[in-house]
């Protein structure tokens, strides 16, 4: 989260949202990636997006399985689509807050490709 949270402190630099992306697998960083809308002037460019291309560069397939993604703020649902069907197959994500109040999010994908169940009474 650390490194989410340090890519998402040089979007200001060319005037885009703060959000920060990062997605590793196995204690391996796969990418990393903040907001660039307003520098590539692209609506899609959002951290999330762009951390899911560059992870699936990185192992050469669209299927990035059993990474896990780390996200400065609640993804919109252009990439929470993206993480799920797209980088992933499946994904389940869990929220918590951090001591500075941001949300914290997880998404973690199974080797089967099918969503995991969520435990009971938690998102
Ligand atoms: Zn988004």
């Amino acid at each position: 989260m650390r490194l989410a949270l340090r890519e998402a402190e040089q979007a200001p630099a060319h005037e885009d949202v703060p959000i920060g992306a990062v997605v590793v697998r196995d204690g391996e960083l796969l990418a990393a990636a903040h907001n660039e809308r307003e520098l590539r002037q692209d609506p899609t460019a959002h951290a999330e997006i762009l951390a899911v291309r560059e992870a699936a560069r990185a192992v050469g397939s669209w299927r990035v399985l059993d990474a896990a993604i780390y996200v400065t703020l609640e993804p919109c649902a252009m990439c929470a689509g993206a993480i799920v069907l797209r980088a992933c197959g499946a994904a389940r994500v869990r929220r918590d807050r951090s001591e500075g109040g941001r949300l914290r999010q997880r998404a973690r994908c199974d080797r089967r490709g099918s969503p995991e169940p969520s435990p009971a009474g938690r998102r």
